[in-house]
């Protein structure tokens, strides 16, 4: 580790020389050069431009660093849950289970609800930082306060160094993309989460908290009517709609013959209005078609001909996949290769700490690596960045390495300690090593930054 020059907490621009720079949209750089200046990624390559040589200089041995992570489905409100909720008989078990937690929730007093639901969604965001996350597009309900992700920023902001605070991160450690969540299974439902909704929408706005969008939540909770709203909404405003669609074959039994288990729990819970405008996923697909970016979550029963659809709207239109989720519900093998073959974005989502034990995004990506030796680990590290980051629109060009954009980078690190030998030498060695072992990091948080100020 060297260090070039005298540190002050004046200086806001950085040298950085790791082992290895991935930005993934181009060849990994072994000890190349990455300036960052106030929070912007000034130069990224093999040789240091001298214009540079005056800045602080750190070596980062044993390390890689590669664009922030981008968690395209999560429901940050559950994250305060120690273990995932049984999935054990039926989908809509698991989803009585989590209603039942949430009235146990709301048979509390109004202000120990609100006190709870901050406390669920600063862990999921510390926990989502920690794990190298610097975008979540967040469901979001009722009760919920943007200042709670403002304020978090700068408590977060206590654990990093100064040095790296100005020369990386001077704005947001990590941002949410909320999404409000639709419901219409009675009249006095949807006016509650509608207005609610555009409420939040049109708030001032708040550190961390970014191009909000709306979600309405599922083909058996909200009608076509909702969906209508949200993709004209969103082709108006530029905003992202995102919707839990073809999940579960009790969705599907549901929605084309208003039988199965979900039926017979849903029957008690929604108005005829709502009754008759029921849609399928055909006619969800097909409206979501006219919004100006559309999340498919998890699609997991999409048929040959919803496929054909999205991939004629593959623009517009994504699929979100949460690998660890559809394992715990036990769902037949996802159509991850099918997919992407036929040219449909997939992304990848934790989903809730109500399906999934933590929310560390790269545990996704581990998972589908461990179950398909024919993915290449540079392909699915893209969906949880730079492909994402395209479609998302995200400002700065977080989840992507690239001149000019953010430095909100994630880091991963091997030791002694964790089979990797002492020098990943090849590319291939180095995803190799990242997808069985890696453990990613906000780069800020490398106390290699502390004690390099320290030193001066
Ligand atoms: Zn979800």
């Amino acid at each position: 580790m060297t260090q070039q020059a005298a540190v002050s907490s004046t200086i806001h621009g950085l040298v950085l020389q790791p082992d290895w720079l991935v930005p993934i949209d181009s060849p990994a750089i072994f000890e190349g050069f990455l300036v960052a200046s106030a929070g912007t990624i000034e130069h990224l390559g093999a040789e240091l431009p001298e214009r540079f040589h005056a800045l602080p200089r750190i070596r980062l041995e044993k390390t890689a660093i590669l664009p922030g992570w981008i968690n395209s489905h999560c429901h940050l409100e559950f994250s305060d849950l120690v273990e995932p909720i049984s999935a054990l008989g039926s989908f809509d078990g698991w989803l009585s289970r989590v209603i039942q937690q949430r009235a146990l929730v709301s048979s509390q007093s109004a202000e120990k609800r609100l006190e709870q639901r901050r406390h669920a969604i600063r862990q999921g965001l510390i926990e989502s930082w920690k794990h190298g996350v610097r975008w979540i597009v967040d469901n979001v309900t009722a009760p919920w306060d943007p200042a709670w992700i403002s304020h978090l920023q700068s408590e977060m902001r206590s654990e990093i160094s100064t040095l790296a605070a100005s020369s990386l991160v001077p704005d947001a450690l990590i941002s949410v993309q909320p999404c409000f969540e639709l419901i219409d299974v009675r009249e006095e439902r949807w006016h509650q989460t509608h207005n609610f909704a555009l409420e939040q929408i049109d708030a001032p706005k708040w550190q961390g908290v970014c191009s909000p969008g709306l979600a309405p939540h599922a083909p058996y909770t909200a009608s076509t009517h909702v969906t209508r709203c949200a993709a004209d909404w969103s082709s108006e405003n530029r905003g992202l709609v995102s919707m839990h669609l073809a999940e579960s074959r009790e969705e599907l039994q549901w929605l084309d013959h208003r039988t199965g288990f979900l039926g017979a729990w849903i029957e008690t819970k929604i108005d005829a209005h709502h009754r008759s405008n029921i849609g399928t996923i055909d006619e969800h697909l097909r409206l979501l078609a006219s919004a100006w970016r559309s999340l498919v979550v998890h699609g997991n029963f999409l048929t040959k001909h919803q496929v054909d659809w999205l991939r004629e709207h593959y623009e517009r239109m994504a699929v979100v996949y949460c690998p660890r989720t559809h394992a715990w519900f036990h769902h037949p093998p996802y159509p991850l290769s099918d997919l992407k073959s036929r040219g449909i974005a997939v992304f990848l989502g934790t989903d809730s700490r109500a399906s999934n034990p933590d929310l560390n995004l790269w545990e996704e990506v581990k998972e589908i690596a461990s179950r398909r030796a024919e993915c290449e680990p540079s392909d699915l590290a893209r969906m949880i960045t730079s492909d994402a980051s395209r479609f998302l629109d995200i400002p700065r060009k977080i989840g992507r390495m690239e001149l000019g954009g953010a430095s909100q980078l994630t880091a991963m690190r091997w030791n002694q300690s964790d089979g990797a030998d002492a020098a990943l030498r090849t590319e291939s060695e180095l995803w190799r090593w990242m997808v069985q072992s890696g453990v990613p990091y906000p780069l800020e948080m490398d106390d290699r930054f502390a004690l390099a100020a320290h030193r001066n």
